[in-house]
C-alpha cells in the first residue's frame, strides 16, 4: 500500500493527505470501478486544508494494490 499513515496505536492506521501530510482527512466518495476488466473501488477524501485526493484499489497480476490516482 502506499497510503501514507501514521500507526499510533498499532492496530489502526492513520491516512495523511498525500498532498500536505495533513492528517485530518474526511472519506467524501466510494466509486466501484473496473479496472482492466476486473473490479475495484476509488475512494476520494478532502483533507481539512482543502485537497482533495482519491485512490483506487484493485488486483494487478494477482495482487491487491492501492494507487494515488489524484
Ligand atoms: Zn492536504
Amino acid at each position: 500500500m502506499n497510503f501514507k499513515v501514521t500507526d499510533y496505536d498499532n492496530e489502526n492506521p492513520t491516512l495523511h493527505c498525500p498532498k500536505c501530510d495533513c492528517e485530518y482527512t474526511h472519506l467524501q466518495k466510494v466509486n466501484e470501478e473496473t479496472f482492466e476488466d476486473r473490479p475495484g473501488v476509488t475512494l476520494t477524501f478532502k483533507c481539512e486544508e482543502g485537497h482533495e485526493f482519491t485512490y483506487s484499489l484493485m488486483n494487478h497480476k494477482g495482487y491487491t494494490q492501492s494507487f494515488l490516482i489524484s
